[in-house]
């Protein structure tokens, strides 16, 4: 079976699950992608099933899974960035959690949180999960991979360094876009493919990468992750960015009141958020 791309758009004054064709899209009997990758046989039932086409041009994209039960997220994760910082490969991923209020859609304004100065840009690599798993083999997490899409780590470098523990940085509300499309890893090798990803800000590029120099991949990901936990359908896991972030450039440069952040992976999408400062008086 052929990569399929599906995504998740508002429409009616919900969301509804697409399945993007060419300039259309299928709509799909479900609220979001997430609702999709819990059906039974979900890939068979994706392709052939759908209602109404919508032209691509009109879509308004909402965050790819909209409700995941979990997303994870990966520090310290490209080989070249760690030496660049002159640390050790580390043993294990570093692991820590972002909640879904956190999550925008692909093309959504990004509205900086008015108590940070410092927020800053993480392209990064989304995993989506399309199976239960836990303690999975190689194999085994391979297979749960549903495919990938884009995700921006968006960080409040000022609030991730309050303390040891990021969390308080990392899942602001209404900061990370994760879409526009989950792109399906049916074909073979797919799931372990290298990826070009990057970052552009204003049009100038801070990140330029493979997914290739991946201290910890996607399969390994899944594989340690299901060893702590089940990971269920929708459940997203941030692969970690590389080199090129804001705080690390000297002077160091952080998102401002209509920077433009565009997000790429080629092959899997690309998102594009205008920044705004937000309101202080609330
Ligand atoms: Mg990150």
């Amino acid at each position: 079976m052929a990569a399929m791309r599906l995504a998740t758009i508002r429409t009616d004054g919900t969301t509804s699950a697409v399945r993007l064709e060419g300039d259309e899209a299928v709509q799909l009997d479900a609220p979001d992608v997430g609702a999709v990758l819990h059906w039974d046989r979900w890939r068979d039932r994706a392709v052939a099933t759908g209602g109404r086409r919508i032209p691509a041009d009109d879509l308004d994209y909402a965050p790819l899974v909209t409700r995941p039960d979990k997303i994870l997220c990966v520090g310290l994760n490209y080989r070249n960035h760690i030496l660049e910082m002159g640390r050790e490969l580390p043993p294990y991923p570093t692991l820590f959690a972002k909640y879904r209020s956190a999550l925008i859609g692909a093309f959504d304004e990004l509205v900086l949180p008015a108590v940070s100065e410092n927020v800053d840009w993480e392209a990064e690599l989304a995993v989506v999960v399309g199976a239960p798993v836990r303690n999975a083999t190689a194999e085994e997490a391979a297979a749960a991979i549903a495919g990938y899409s884009v995700i921006n780590d968006v960080t409040l470098r000022d609030w991730q360094n309050r303390t040891m523990q990021w969390l308080q940085g990392k899942t602001f509300e209404a900061t990370s876009p994760l879409g526009p499309a989950l792109v399906t890893t049916d074909e073979p090798g797919v799931a372990t493919a290298a990826f070009d990803l990057s970052c552009t800000v204003d049009g100038e590029r801070m990140q330029d990468a493979s997914t290739s120099d991946l201290l910890f991949g996607p399969v390994d990901l899944v594989a340690y992750i299901s060893t702590i936990v089940t990971l269920e359908p929708g459940d997203v896991i941030a692969t970690g960015t590389p080199g090129g972030v804001g705080h690390a450039r000297k002077p160091p440069r952080y998102l401002r009141d209509g920077s433009d952040m565009v997000t790429t992976i080629a092959g899997i999408g690309e998102c594009h958020n205008r920044c705004r400062a937000e309101s202080p008086a609330k």
